[in-house]
């Protein structure tokens, strides 16, 4: 069935205050569109969870630093909804930017700490953009549950800590990186890498998956990150951004594998930049 198709948030707030009325369990995912697997993967653990599922698709200005960025981002709405209708969504809400940050707004959301690092640093600004839209969709949708991917581990991380820190009533869940059958994470960005970049972008997770063997084997952790960096330079990347072990919720730097430990790393390819983490 074609999920209603909602781009005005007070009838938004008409269907989700009705459905609340009648005792039933929503969940929400977050998304900026140009769905692929990995979105499906999480609206299909939202429908297995919940009673309505909304799907957000909202290309966030306030999260891009980079202008060009989120000109280029791809935008392929027709194709998305068609995706959704055959899983079920009961509503997609894609609204204006005008309608999300109306004349007047002022509010700033800003997680410090986990914020920081990596992409924090790489792109200033980018998590409060992603922390204040991610609370106006907690509250617009009024969701019970919120499904987001370990794809971008810091971003959930950063999620995790809002949610926590403002007593929001909604329950988070990290859903597994989906990957292309080369170990590629999948992701909107992809699409942008021409044929020969696409061929060397399994490159990152591979390193990385090397670097995690090398580390749980005993090689130290500064040596094992230099060594990945070099790799995936050597594979045709043009820049990496950073490649680090970190304690796998706080994201402090560690030495040693402590448990849990993830691995993050972004890099440039191209004119696409990419990120990817795994476990440690
Ligand atoms: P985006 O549209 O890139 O903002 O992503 C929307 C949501 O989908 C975020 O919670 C992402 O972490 C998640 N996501 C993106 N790519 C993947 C993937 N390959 N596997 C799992 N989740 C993903």
């Amino acid at each position: 069935m074609r999920p209603e198709i909602i781009r005005h948030v007070p009838a938004l707030t008409q269907r989700v205050t009705g459905w609340r009325k009648g005792g039933q369990e929503i969940g929400v995912v977050p998304t900026m569109g140009a769905l692929h697997e990995g979105h499906l993967s999480l609206v299909r653990a939202a429908k297995a969870d919940c009673d309505r599922v909304i799907v957000t698709i909202f290309v966030n200005p306030k999260q891009f630093n980079n202008p060009a960025d989120l000109e280029k981002y791809p935008r392929t709405e027709a194709e998305d909804v068609a995706l959704l209708a055959s899983l079920g969504v009961d509503v997609v809400f894609m609204p204006l930017p005008a309608k999300v940050y109306p004349e007047g707004f002022a509010t700033s959301v800003s997680v410090s700490g986990v914020s920081g690092p990596l992409e924090g640093s790489h792109r200033p600004g980018h998590f409060d953009g992603v922390a204040t839209v991610v609370a106006k969709l907690f509250g617009m949708t009024q969701a019970h549950r919120a499904y987001f991917g370990q794809k971008d581990w810091q971003q959930l991380q950063v999620v995790l800590r809002m949610v926590a820190d403002l007593n929001m009533p909604v329950k988070i869940i990290g859903c597994e990186t989906i990957r292309e059958a080369d170990g590629l994470a999948m992701s909107s960005r992809n699409a942008r890498l021409d044929t020969a970049s696409r061929a060397k972008a399994p490159a990152l997770y591979n390193a990385m998956q090397r670097a995690a063997a090398a580390i749980r084997g005993g090689m130290p952790v500064p040596a094992a990150m230099k060594q990945a960096r070099a790799e995936v330079l050597a594979a045709g990347f043009d820049e990496v951004d950073y490649i680090e072990l970190r304690s796998a919720a706080l994201l402090e730097r560690v030495s040693d594998l402590e448990a849990p430990a993830r691995m993050l790393a972004a890099a440039v390819i191209g004119d696409v930049r990419l990120i990817d983490n795994i476990a440690v």
